[in-house]
């Protein structure tokens, strides 16, 4: 049922379209913020720490309405959709910034937040229009679930052979490999057979993307929500046999299964979140696949390729006719995290996520939507520090370990040109050639925020003005 906020919004965001102005004299307008990024991507630190600093706006002096006084004030709403779990925020911020700092749970469902903006400007216009209310909705989902897209137009003989001709030889998947080597997909359905392959092909999902492999889906399989053990979520990519399989066969009940995820699980996401986001943010962690090596980031760029089809249906694909004259009208690509170096490195972060994305983006320019990369740090855990090493003096940082202990990093030297790292990546090599990149897990640290401060970050406010400064102006 729709709620008279639902309507609302409808009729703002339809109104709009013909012309803002007209809206803006009538209503509340509502800007979508979608966030998403594979699963430790980084999404939950990022909205915490972005709500935290657009409440308190101390340290935003990049977002040009907060540096200008435009934003008057910013609080926390209760979000139109009553049925999307609300981001919790608070518990997330009390994680990060109370009395012992740890980072909070991370993404595992759509999840949604209200925050709302008394914005008004200066000087004649300003006072002529008064003070204004911009609502904006930030939506949080799993990049996981845009991957399944590439499901929609997929058979489950075709996504069967696919996907056990691209796991079988990795080690994650030997299990579930000899399992479903062990079944006769002609032979009769058999609940609790279909239900151990379920959960074995989960499984190698798991170890798969903790292996540093991002082409994990189903995504529901790794982030289930509400849906786990549901027949829709218990099925496994198995051979078709010859002949044609037998209705009441294990192969056919699989079949039927994987069609439904696709109408019941995949369909609905996208009609009644991704088709209504305006801005969209994609995080993305860099750092992670490059110490992971050469396959993984060769994998995260496949991943990531996919990942943005999404923002640029096909002519005639189902999601074009879902989003009608729709689109996103800006996508920020954020390496996240990047207080794990340096800042003289983060160009070169930032080179590698444009270089990393660009064939996506020049396949199409996203229907004309505004694209940029950044580097980014949602939760800034170090600080700088020069260390000598061997005689030279290498940009480091130091932060806080698990243990308690404070210590200085150096990951290695990111090259000035990303294709030294993209291109062996793409020819499959096994390791970096002359390079090793280390990776850290600091935990945020200790704070004190003096009143005003959000929580220390790296470039958050710079991602903020991109991805809705325009629309507080
Ligand atoms: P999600 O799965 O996308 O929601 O990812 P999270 O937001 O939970 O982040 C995953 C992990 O990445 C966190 O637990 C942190 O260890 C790390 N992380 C995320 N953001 C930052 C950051 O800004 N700085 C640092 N140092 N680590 C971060």
């Amino acid at each position: 049922m729709l709620g008279i906020g639902d309507l609302a919004d409808g009729v703002a965001r339809s109104v709009e379209t013909l012309g803002a102005q007209v809206s803006e004299a009538f209503f509340e307008p509502v800007i979508r913020l979608g966030v998403t990024g594979l699963s430790r991507a980084g999404k939950t630190v990022f909205i915490t720490s972005l709500v935290a600093n657009l409440l308190d706006r101390g340290r935003m002096p990049q977002l040009r309405a907060a540096q200008d006084g435009t934003i008057r004030s910013v609080f926390l709403q209760p979000q139109p959709d009553v049925t999307v779990p609300r981001f919790d925020y608070e518990t997330h911020l009390a994680a990060m910034t109370g009395p012992a700092p740890h980072w909070p749970d991370s993404t595992r469902a759509v999840s949604e937040l209200r925050l709302s903006f008394k914005v008004q400007s200066a000087g004649l216009m300003g006072s002529l229009r008064g003070v204004r209310t911009v609502h904006l909705d930030i939506v949080d989902y799993p990049g996981e679930w845009l991957l399944d897209l590439g499901l929609m137009e997929q058979t489950y003989e075709d996504w069967a052979a696919e996907v056990l001709g691209r796991i079988s030889s990795r080690p994650e998947a030997a299990e579930f490999l000899a399992r479903a080597g062990g079944v006769d997909p002609s032979g009769a359905m058999d609940e609790q057979m279909a239900k151990g392959l379920a959960e074995s092909f989960a499984g190698y999902l798991q170890a798969a993307r903790k292996a540093g492999w991002s082409d994990c889906t189903p995504g529901r399989f790794l982030l289930p929500g509400e849906m786990a053990g549901s027949p829709a979520l218990t099925f496994a990519p198995l051979m078709k046999p010859a002949g044609s399989p037998a209705r009441a066969s294990l192969w056919r009940e699989m079949d039927r299964r994987f069609e439904a995820y696709k109408s019941r699980v995949v369909k609905p996401f996208f009609r009644d979140h991704f088709a209504r986001i305006d801005r969209q943010v994609v995080l993305v962690d860099a750092l992670g696949a490059i110490h992971a090596g050469p396959r993984a980031v060769e994998d995260l760029r496949r991943a990531m390729a996919d990942i943005l089809s999404a923002f640029r249906p096909g002519t005639g694909s189902w999601l074009l006719s879902l989003l009608g004259a729709k689109r996103v009208e800006r996508i920020l690509f954020a390496a996240t995290k990047a207080d794990h170096l340096h800042h003289s490195q983060h160009p070169q972060l930032t080179a590698i996520v444009s270089a990393l994305l660009r064939e996506a983006k020049d396949r199409a320019d996203f229907a004309g939507a505004r694209t940029e990369a950044m580097s980014i740090a949602s939760l800034r855990a170090t600080v700088e520090e020069e260390i000598e090493h061997h005689g030279r003096t290498l940009p480091a940082v130091r932060g806080r370990l698990a243990s308690g202990r404070q210590a200085a990093f150096w990951p290695g030297e990111l090259p000035g040109d990303p294709a030294q790292l993209l291109v062996p990546a793409r020819q499959g090599a096994e390791h970096w050639l002359d390079a090793d990149y280390g990776a850290m897990a600091f935990l945020p640290a200790a704070i004190h925020l003096k009143p005003g401060e959000g929580p220390p970050h790296i470039r958050l406010d710079r991602a903020a003005e991109f991805l809705i400064g325009d629309r507080l102006s």
